[in-house]
C-alpha cells in the first residue's frame, strides 16, 4: 500500500533543454517518400533515401519508447507521407500501447486515408492534420503535381466518420496561386466541423517553381481575409508550445489558425524535437544541429545508453530559429526530410 503510494508520488520524467524548456513533443518522420510532389515541399525529381538507411518499424518503436520514458508525451507521425510507409498501421498500434504517451497524432496528405481511418482511430491515433491547399481539382493537381482532390476529400470524410476527436486541415497559401481560395477553404472546414490552419511557406530546400519572397502571404493578411467574412473570436487557450494562433468562427465549432514562422517567432515556448526517417534527431527546424541515433541503435546500444545520448544532446537545442523572407534558404533539407 505504502509502496504504491510512494510509486504514485514519483514525479513524471522530464526532458529539459539548456533554456529550461520542457521537451514533451516528438515529431517522428516515418519515411521521406511521398506520392505527391507539392511545389513548395519537393522538387519534381527527388532522390529518396535507400530503404536500408530508413529506420525499421521496430527501430522506430524502440526509439519512441526511449523518448516516452524520458518525458515525451505527444508523438506526431509525419514524413514524407506517413501512409505510403509499409507497416504504418502496425506502428500506430504499437505506439498506441506505449505507457506514458498521452497523444498520438499524424499529419497526412489524406490521399490513402479512407481505407485505414477506422483502424488508425481504433489503434489510438487521436489527432489528424490533413493537408489540402485547394478545392479546385485542376489547381490541386497543379500544386501537388500528382494529387487527386477527390481521394483527399474521401480521406477527410472517412476521418470525420471515424470520430477522431481532433481533425485539422492544413493549407499552405501562396500568393497568386491559391490565396483566392481562403474563403472557400474556411467554408469547407466549417461545413465539416473541423479546424483549419493556414501555414506560411517556409524556406526549406531549394525549389525552382516560384520565388519564395514573392509567394509569401503573411498570417496577418490571411486573418484579415477570413475576418472580412466571419466574426473571429480569439481563443485564449492556445496549444502549449504550438505555433498556431487560433480564432473560433462565431456560430461554429471550427477554429481557424495561422502558423507564422516568418512573421511571428514561437521559439520561446518551443517544446518539440524531430526524428528523421533515418534516425537523426533534429533539435530545431531552422538549424542543422542533430544527433544520429541510428548508428548507436544498430551497434547495439541499450535503452539507457540511448537515453543518455538524448538527454545530453538536449543542451544543444538552439534558443531560436531565424527564417529570412527572401533569398536563399538557410536550411538545405526539404520539408519531407524534416518531417513537417
Ligand atoms: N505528407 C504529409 C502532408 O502533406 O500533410 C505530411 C508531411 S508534410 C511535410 C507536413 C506539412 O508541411 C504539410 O501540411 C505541408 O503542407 C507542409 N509543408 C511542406 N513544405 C512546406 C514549406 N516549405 N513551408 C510550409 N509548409 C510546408
Ligand atoms: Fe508530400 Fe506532404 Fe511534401 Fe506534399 S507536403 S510533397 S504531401 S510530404
Amino acid at each position: 500500500m505504502i509502496m504504491t503510494a510512494l510509486r504514485n508520488a514519483e514525479p513524471a520524467p522530464r526532458l529539459v533543454d539548456g533554456f529550461g524548456r520542457d521537451i514533451t513533443y516528438l515529431r517522428l518522420s516515418v519515411t521521406d517518400r511521398c506520392d505527391f510532389r507539392c511545389v513548395y515541399c519537393m522538387a519534381e525529381d527527388m532522390q529518396f533515401l535507400p530503404r536500408s538507411a530508413v529506420l525499421s518499424i521496430e527501430e522506430m518503436e524502440r526509439l519512441a519508447g526511449v523518448f516516452v520514458s524520458l518525458g515525451i508525451r505527444k508523438i506526431r507521425l509525419t514524413g514524407g507521407e506517413p501512409l505510403v510507409r509499409k507497416g504504418l498501421p502496425e506502428l500506430v498500434e504499437r505506439l498506441g500501447r506505449l505507457p506514458g504517451l498521452e497523444t498520438l497524432a499524424m499529419t497526412t496528405n489524406g490521399a490513402r486515408l479512407a481505407p485505414v481511418a477506422q483502424r488508425l482511430r481504433a489503434a489510438g491515433l487521436s489527432q489528424l492534420n490533413i493537408s489540402i491547399d485547394s478545392l479546385d481539382a485542376a489547381r490541386f493537381h497543379e500544386l501537388t503535381r500528382t494529387g487527386v482532390l477527390t481521394d483527399v476529400q474521401a480521406g477527410i470524410a472517412a476521418a470525420v466518420a471515424a470520430g477522431f476527436p481532433r481533425i485539422r486541415l492544413n493549407s499552405v497559401i501562396l500568393r497568386g496561386r491559391n490565396e483566392d481560395e481562403v474563403p472557400a477553404l474556411v467554408a469547407y472546414a466549417a461545413s465539416l466541423g473541423v479546424d483549419l490552419a493556414f501555414i506560411e511557406e517556409m524556406p526549406l530546400g531549394v525549389i525552382s517553381e516560384h520565388d519564395r519572397g514573392l509567394a509569401h502571404v503573411s498570417g496577418q493578411e490571411l486573418l484579415t481575409m477570413v475576418a472580412a467574412q466571419h466574426v473571429l473570436l480569439p481563443e485564449s487557450s492556445q496549444e502549449v508550445g504550438g505555433p498556431a494562433r487560433y480564432h473560433r468562427l462565431q456560430g461554429s465549432n471550427t477554429r481557424v489558425g495561422v502558423i507564422t514562422p516568418h512573421s511571428q517567432n514561437f521559439c520561446a515556448s518551443c517544446n518539440r524535437i524531430r526524428l528523421t526517417a533515418e534516425g537523426r534527431l533534429l533539435l530545431c527546424l531552422g538549424h542543422e544541429h542533430s544527433l544520429d541515433l541510428r548508428e548507436p541503435l544498430r551497434a547495439g546500444a541499450s535503452d539507457a545508453e540511448l537515453a543518455a545520448l538524448i538527454t545530453a544532446t538536449m543542451m544543444r537545442k538552439p534558443e531560436r530559429h531565424e527564417f529570412a523572407l527572401a533569398g536563399e534558404p538557410q536550411i538545405v533539407r526539404f520539408m519531407n526530410m524534416t518531417g513537417g
